[in-house]
This record gives C-alpha cells, sequence and structure tokens, in this order.
C-alpha cells in the first residue's frame, strides 16, 4: 500500500483563498518536478511557481514546498502546494496528478502512514484527530498533550516495567533449581503491586479525559411551564426551544450545544415531568426520564420554590421567575429566564461544575473508551498473575497484560484496530 503516492485537499472544504494539496510517496518528487516544469524549490523552502499539466497548459500559480523524508510527517517524500482556493483548481490539479500516477488518499491515510511508519504512536494519531475536532480550549490543551506524547510515555513506561516483571518471571521458570537471589522474586512482586496500583488510579478518573472528549450532558427538568424551554434558550442564546404557556410544549427531548468552563455541554431540555394521556407526550416524558438518569447534571426547574429532590453533587435547583417569585430556598439559584436577572450567576455556577467534572491535575487522562477497555484487561489479568502460585500461569497472565497495554499504543497485533481508527479522521490528515 505505501508503494503508492497519494494526494488530498489538507484544508476544509468549500470556496476559500488557498487550499492546500499534500502528497506523501514515492512519486512526490517526480509529480511536483512534472507540475513545476522541473523547477522544484530546494527543501523546505518556499517557491512560487506556474503550475502545469500534461499539455503544458496553466493548472494555477501557487506556492509549493518540496519536503524530503524521512523527516516529515508521514515520514515519506512529500510535497504541499497552496493553491487558490477554487474547485476548479483543485480538480484540475487532482486530474493532473491521476495522469502522473498518484491516486486521491482514503480517509486518515497521512496519519495512518506517520504511524506505520513509526512517526507517532497510536495515542498521537488519535491526539491529532482530536485536535482537529476540537472545539473548546479544554479541549485543545488536552490533544496536545496527548499529541505530544505525554499519554503515550505513561503506557510505555507500564509496557517496560512489565517487560521487566516478565523477563524475571521468565528467569524463575527456567531456573527454578539455581540460586537466584531472592531479591528477584521480591522485586516481582513489587514491581506487580506498582503497576496494579497505577493502572487502577489511572482508571478510577471519574472519566474525566473521555468526558471533556466527549462533552458533558446537562438535563433541565421540571414540571410543565416553570420556565424549561426559556432557560435553555436564555442559556444558548437563542431559540431552540418553543417557549409557550400551553402545558406540555415540549415532546421530545431538545438539545442544545454550548460552551460552559471551556467545556462542550449538551443542554437537553426534557418534555415537562407530568402524567398525561397523550401517547407522544408520554413518551417525550419517558425520553426525559432517560436523558436526566444518564446526564452529568441535573438543573431541576421550579416556578412555585419548591422542588421534588434535594440538591446534591448531580443536582442543583434552580427557582425560575424570580420577578414573580417571592421566596426560593437557600440552595436554590435564583432567576429569571424573562428579565436575564440571575442568568450570569447561573452560568458561573454551571461552568464551575463542567470545569469540576473535566479538570485533570498530573498525569495526563485516560481520553478514550478504547484505551480504558484494555487498560481494564491489562489489570485483570495483572490481579491473575499477582494471585497465583504457579509460575507458568503467572508468566501467561503477564504476557497477556502486556499485549493489552500493548495494542494501546499500536506496538503488538494492532492491525485489526487500524481501519476503525483511522476510518474516522478527513480526508487529507
Ligand atoms: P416549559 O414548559 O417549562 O418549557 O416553560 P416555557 O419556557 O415554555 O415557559 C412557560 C411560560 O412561562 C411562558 O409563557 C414563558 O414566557 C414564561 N416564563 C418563562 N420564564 C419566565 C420568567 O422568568 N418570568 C416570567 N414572568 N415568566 C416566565
Amino acid at each position: 500500500m505505501n508503494d503508492d503516492t497519494i494526494f488530498a485537499i489538507a484544508s476544509g472544504a468549500g470556496r476559500a483563498a488557498i487550499a492546500v494539496m499534500r502528497l506523501s510517496g514515492p512519486l512526490a518528487y517526480f509529480a511536483l518536478a512534472s507540475l513545476c516544469g522541473d523547477r522544484v524549490p530546494e527543501p523546505r523552502h518556499a517557491g512560487l511557481r506556474r503550475l502545469r499539466d500534461a499539455d503544458d497548459s496553466t493548472l494555477d500559480r501557487s506556492m509549493v514546498l518540496w519536503l524530503p523524508g524521512p523527516g516529515t510527517y508521514t515520514g515519506e517524500d512529500s510535497a504541499e502546494l497552496f493553491i487558490h482556493g477554487g474547485r476548479a483548481v483543485a480538480d484540475g490539479l487532482a486530474m493532473a496528478l491521476v495522469g502522473l500516477g498518484l491516486r486521491p488518499a482514503e480517509p486518515g491515510e497521512f496519519t495512518r502512514r506517520a504511524f506505520l511508519n513509526g512517526c507517532m504512536d497510536l495515542t498521537e494519531a488519535e491526539a491529532v484527530h482530536d485536535l482537529i475536532a476540537a472545539e473548546t480550549e479544554a479541549q485543545r490543551r488536552q490533544a496536545l498533550r496527548q499529541l505530544d506524547g505525554e499519554l503515550g510515555r505513561v503506557y510505555r513506561d507500564w509496557s517496560d516495567r512489565l517487560r521487566f516483571v516478565l523477563a524475571q518471571q521468565e528467569a524463575l521458570i527456567d531456573f527454578p533449581d539455581e540460586d537466584l537471589p531472592p531479591e528477584v522474586e521480591r522485586e516481582l512482586t513489587a514491581t506487580l503491586a506498582a503497576l496494579r496500583q497505577e493502572i487502577a488510579a489511572h482508571l478510577n478518573d471519574a472519566r474525566r479525559g473521555e468526558k471533556l472528549r466527549e462533552g458533558l450532558v446537562f438535563a433541565i427538568v421540571g414540571p410543565p411551564n416553570v420556565g424549561k424551554s426559556s432557560l435553555i434558550n436564555a442559556l444558548a442564546e437563542r431559540d431552540v426551544a418553543i417557549v409557550s404557556n400551553i402545558p406540555g410544549t415540549t415532546r421530545d427531548a431538545l438539545e442544545a450545544r454550548v460552551v460552559l468552563g471551556g467545556v462542550p455541554v449538551t443542554l437537553v431540555d426534557t418534555a415537562g415531568l407530568r402524567e398525561t394521556a397523550d401517547p407522544i407526550e408520554a413518551e417525550g416524558v419517558r425520553r426525559a426520564f432517560v436523558r436526566s438518569e444518564d446526564a452529568d447534571i441535573v438543573l431541576e426547574i421550579s416556578d412555585s420554590g419548591r422542588f421534588s429532590e434535594l440538591p446534591s453533587d448531580r443536582r442543583i435547583q434552580v427557582a425560575n421567575k424570580a420577578d414573580l417569585l417571592r421566596s426560593a430556598p437557600d440552595d436554590a439559584i435564583s432567576v429569571s429566564a424573562l428579565t436575564g436577572e440571575g442568568m450570569d450567576l447561573l452560568r458561573d455556577r454551571l461552568a464551575d461544575l463542567a470545569r469540576r467534572l473535566t479538570e485533570t491535575s498530573g498525569p495526563p487522562p485516560l481520553t478514550r473508551a478504547r484505551h480504558r477497555a484494555a487498560l481494564l484487561e491489562a489489570l485483570e489479568r495483572l490481579t491473575g498473575a499477582a494471585e497465583t502460585d504457579l509460575p507458568e500461569l503467572r508468566g501467561e497472565d503477564l504476557r497477556l497484560a502486556l499485549r493489552a497495554i500493548g495494542r494501546i499504543t499500536g506496538h503488538v497485533g494492532v492491525e485489526d484496530i487500524l481501519d476503525t481508527l483511522f476510518g474516522q479522521f478527513c480526508i487529507g490528515k
């Protein structure tokens, strides 16, 4: 596959001043030379060139870069052309490149090659995807830390130590009667215990990293007509939900994505929770319950100052219609979705909650279900290894734990997951 030379527009779709065409593979130099009439700029120096097709008709005038491998993103010979951003320019260039023997890249193929050529591990490749998808500053910071290899280093450190434990274990199996120093067994047990403890701590993070990557869900619940739709509209600063004084207007769960405290949050406006004979509304009520059970935070709205449940870590009380209401419980946040009174306070409080649910300190957090599954498996194997007295079984458990951790960074048995992983990328990355 890597014998092919691939190309793709790496910048966004649609009309733009400039679009970046990226080439990678063994034909990159030949293709660039053909397009530039043999006037390829010095490596890594930009040059303005007239681009021409096989018939010498002009495709564009653009800045081009020649990037010889292996010190490139993919590790291969590469080139970048900063062409004018019109559709016809890109199409004309693509036709010329196909004529020269190149082919369009698959989604994620540049990054896949970077991984296969050893320029990055899988956690770094995933971070590229996360960085492109990042909508907020906190997400960007997390993706960049991972792209810098911080998370991969944690996993590789575990792999290295585990490999050492495995070697000690093999020595114990191979030389049972020799005089292996007694420290070997003691050290093995100690390292195993430390690894189990570190992996368990990493897993036990309330899914902070994953939540920041995926975004939080805040459900807005309460009886009909208390102002749930008005509140979501006020928080989203646009009309998401229909506001009306007819109870039961919101029949389904409506969603709005907002940024609170640097974290993407989906606000779910649930149908008014009430007994109803209307089957469609009843379904809306049922969905509201489901959504509020999964939600990271539940905002219970009331316009009477009375609430159905006590506030908790997960649940806050919002007393709406402060312009009409005289008193509200001390724990409740008093607001008026109509006049805007108290809304800044509510936003600050929600931002604090969003930060608290996603903030991490110390080593980089776990960011994906894929990593979590592999680490859970590793931990299970290490527990098995610690609990067995049979050296051969212990050796096998250690090997399986090592393989599970290796899968995260892509150092063992990964062929099967590559398609899934890089298939999520955009073309040109
Ligand atoms: P929902 O059924 O809980 O989604 O409630 P809505 O958002 O549809 O609002 C019900 C009614 O209450 C509408 O007529 C709103 O204009 C009104 N309303 C919402 N918030 C306030 C508020 O803070 N003060 C006052 N006076 N009326 C409000």
